[in-house]
């Protein structure tokens, strides 16, 4: 008997009812019932790299200083969109990150010391609370701090679920030897690592200091996933994300030194993520924020928070319908494409789908909406199209940094994007 079968004589019992829909109708009410079913992950991996900038991490094109968490995205997915959407500073974004949406954070005196809390619920308490699992399975790994800053104190959650705190040592190095220790000697189903050094490398202004704390980032994340890839309880059950707090100042906005504003250089963030349920070497596009961490997360213990505010990141994932995706051989509608990749330096590749023959055009402006080049500008069968652009204008010169637009017309429809060259 097929799965389809299974399911659908599971889904007669549950609906009593035979044949008011057509068998494809009934294939994909069926995939549908599926699809939520299908996790393969059993533990979760978070690592947080506090104020990597975009443009050394993803951003740059030849993944300068991340050359192990390039091959992981071949093994997985990252995310060409993700932002700090509200505060680009530490002691803001991180709660956000543990607990899918912004919150609050109020001070108090824990243990003896002045600290803070976040108001809503973290990560570790849905876990914990909802998985009735013990505080040895979710574990928190920091280097050593005077005051931890702590889960909340929220009615129905709060201290009887927060993980287990390890916070020793002084550097990143130091934060993966009990990293390590933690997964060789506890196997938690939820650990989540903080890194700071990339953060202290940018404020001392130093550039070597910085991109040298981002290698070593790198090759820490390559350290643990090669260790779970490794240890029996996790091979192949076990989702990692690596993500930023924030990133720093873009070049325009003061440098790598600083962050703390709305400036791309510090909402534009990265995010990794590999593992069995998750899309093989696979960019996904759509903007997505630091409140969709937890969320998605979450989705994998299958647990819903109920006071987070961020989204699943559904392209991530493996689904029945990803990976029997076929793709028309027609686009069904007309669509242009984020370019990448973006920043981009000088060479970029810009993509639109046509569903009928049409007149098409494509031209890039510049931000005063001056015409820089006619990249496309004849008649074009339906399909998938593919240009590239090498950063010249129309007398062949190489462009100045700064945000271009480029805009398709195909028939009557026409679409309109943002990229930013930099030199
Ligand atoms: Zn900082
Ligand atoms: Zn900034």
């Amino acid at each position: 008997m097929s799965l389809i079968d299974i399911f659908s004589q599971l889904f007669q019992a549950a609906f009593g009812r035979r044949s008011f829909l057509t068998p494809v109708a009934k294939k994909f009410v069926l995939l549908a019932f599926l699809i939520p079913t299908l996790v393969w992950s059993n533990n979760v991996v978070i690592i947080i790299i506090d104020g990597a900038r975009y443009s050394e991490t993803f951003g740059d094109v030849n993944r300068t200083y991340i050359p192990r968490m390039n091959q992981l995205a071949q093994e997985g997915s990252y995310l060409d969109h993700f932002y700090n959407d509200s505060l680009t500073y530490t002691s803001r974004a991180i709660p956000a990150l543990w607990c899918g949406t912004w919150t609050p954070v109020r001070d108090t005196v824990y243990n003896g010391s002045a600290t803070n809390y976040a108001v809503k619920p973290t990560i570790f308490e849905y876990f914990r609370k909802q998985t009735s699992a013990p505080a040895e399975q979710a574990y928190y790994v920091l280097k050593y701090v005077s005051s931890l800053w702590l889960p909340s104190f929220q009615a129905d959650y709060g201290p009887q679920y927060w993980p287990t705190f390890i916070s020793q040592g002084s550097t990143d190095d130091d934060v993966l030897d009990q990293t390590l220790a933690v997964l060789n000697n506890h196997h938690p189903q939820l650990l989540w690592v903080y890194l700071a050094d990339v953060d202290h490398g940018g404020h001392s202004g130093n550039w070597q200091e910085y991109t040298e704390a981002i290698q070593k980032a790198d090759s820490i994340v390559g350290i643990i996933w090669d260790t779970i890839q490794s240890d029996s309880i996790y091979a192949n059950n076990t989702t990692m994300f690596v993500t930023n707090d924030h990133g720093r100042h873009d070049d325009q906005h003061g440098g790598f030194q600083g962050h703390g504003d709305g400036c791309d250089g510090c909402r534009h963030i990265m995010f990794l993520a590999c593992g069995p349920d998750i899309r093989r070497d696979f960019m996904a596009t759509q903007y997505h924020r630091i409140p969709d961490l937890a969320v998605t997360a979450l989705s994998l213990f299958d647990i819903v928070p109920e006071f987070a505010t961020g989204a699943k990141i559904d392209e991530l994932f493996i689904t029945i319908a990803t990976q029997t995706e076929s793709i028309p051989p027609i686009p069904e509608e007309f669509a242009l494409l984020q370019n990448y990749p973006n920043p981009f330096n000088p060479v970029t590749t810009i993509k639109y789908n046509i569903p009928e023959g049409s007149a098409v055009s494509l031209i890039v402006y510049d931000i005063t909406g001056r015409q820089v080049i006619i990249l496309a500008d004849n008649y074009q069968d339906a399909g998938y199209k593919s240009v590239q652009w090498d950063g010249r204008n129309s007398s062949g010169q190489l462009v100045s940094t700064g945000i271009y637009l480029y805009r398709v017309a195909a028939g009557a429809s026409t679409d309109i994007r943002k990229m930013l060259f930099l030199h």
